[in-house]
């Protein structure tokens, strides 16, 4: 049974959500520059067909889309989801299945990549009437551990910390930046770190608003909610079976990375330049890292960012690993959402 999880060809799945357009995107400045054609494929920057052009459902006449040459590139990966899916949706067709690799006692990780604004937040966190793939997760991961309640024993614990400017902080208990350790058990760890116990899923919601609250926020020119930290939430799972008496560990992280857009656009220079670098140094280590594993290298990259760092024996090997690229469907995002799609496809390699 424990092969049965791990998929011959690849552990890495990657999906991308395109989000609804805001009303800025509606307005007349603005097309949309995504369009999803199956499951699977979508096409950035389509030709734009004279024929049959309607924006948001109006038939548009003379307007001269056809002066730049369009790019009408094609992507395919594992999913793509459009504007109507739903949480419920992303979490069915990507971290359900993680439950099993955990229970197995393979380490699994997701992340939310894409610029600011793009709707990673809302993948991942969400909001308490429409919660995102960590509460969704977590709430799974409760029901597998009852009907498993008979065979093992289970101690859970979660940890919800960020990476800033290349400093490990934990969300749930501000103060000195924290250092990694290898730990004999779980791998990787945030040395000093408080693990907190939780015995079901609503625990979460109080903790993960304490941790988000928390979270080093910066305005910019670019956008005043723009996030330039990687949240990481942790779940440490022990396992003790009943019968045997053997110990299983297994870790899931779940990343609300910071945005992927260009330091440059921000128009920082100074503090929030040297802020920029780093975070692009952890963006770009992780890039590298999937790329080499997807390449089949020998050496992973893993020391070149404290993100990496902390990850290292949760991506490769056999370790489940989810990467959901969010996307906004605007041309007022045209590079960003290049810049996406072609770091997921890398990253799709795997
Ligand atoms: P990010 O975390 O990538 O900066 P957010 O998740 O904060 O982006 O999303 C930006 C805005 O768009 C938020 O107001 C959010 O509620 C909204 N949004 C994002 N994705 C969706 C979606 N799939 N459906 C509806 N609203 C969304
Ligand atoms: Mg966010």
């Amino acid at each position: 049974s424990r092969a049965a999880c791990v998929r011959s060809s690849a552990n890495v799945k990657v999906v991308v959500r395109v989000r609804p357009p805001n009303p800025k995107e509606q307005g007349d400045n603005s097309r949309d520059v995504v369009k999803v054609v199956d499951e699977q494929v979508l096409i950035f920057d389509p030709k734009f067909n004279p024929q049959s052009f309607f924006y948001h459902g109006v038939e548009q006449k003379g307007r001269d889309f056809l002066r730049k040459a369009n790019k009408d590139l094609q992507f395919m990966f594992d999913k793509v989801f459009g504007f109507e899916s739903t949480n419920e949706q992303i979490f069915e067709d990507t971290t359900k299945s993680l439950i099993k690799c955990l229970m197995d006692g393979y380490n699994c990780s997701v992340f939310a990549y894409g610029a600011t604004g793009a709707g990673k937040t809302h993948t991942m966190i969400g909001q308490t009437e429409n919660p995102g793939i960590t509460y969704l997760t977590m709430a799974e991961l409760f029901k597998t551990k009852e009907t498993l309640q008979d065979e093992r024993n289970f101690e859970l614990g979660i940890s919800y910390i960020e990476v800033y400017n290349e400093l490990v902080q934990d969300l749930l208990n501000p103060g000195a930046p924290l250092q990694l350790r290898d730990d004999g058990r779980y791998g990787v760890m945030v040395s000093g770190i408080k693990i907190h116990k939780i015995e079901n899923p609503n625990d979460l919601f109080t903790l993960l608003a304490k941790g988000n609250s928390n979270r080093t926020q910066h305005p910019t020119d670019a956008n005043a909610e723009s996030s330039r930290s990687h949240a990481v939430f942790q779940v440490y799972i022990q396992m003790e079976m009943k019968a045997t008496r053997e110990v299983r560990a297994a870790k899931l992280s779940m990343i609300d990375l910071a945005g992927s857009e260009r330091g440059s656009v921000t128009g920082y220079g100074g503090a929030r330049f040297a802020e920029g670098a780093n975070i692009n140094k952890s963006l770009l280590a992780l890039g590298n890292c999937i790329n080499s594993l997807a390449d089949g290298q020998k050496y992973i990259p893993y020391r070149d960012s404290k993100l990496t760092r902390l990850l290292k024996d949760s991506l490769g090997g056999n370790c489940q690993t989810v990467m959901v690229a969010n996307v906004s469907p605007s041309s007022l995002s045209y590079d960003d959402t290049y810049n996406t799609l072609k770091y997921a496809t890398r990253a799709k390699k795997i």
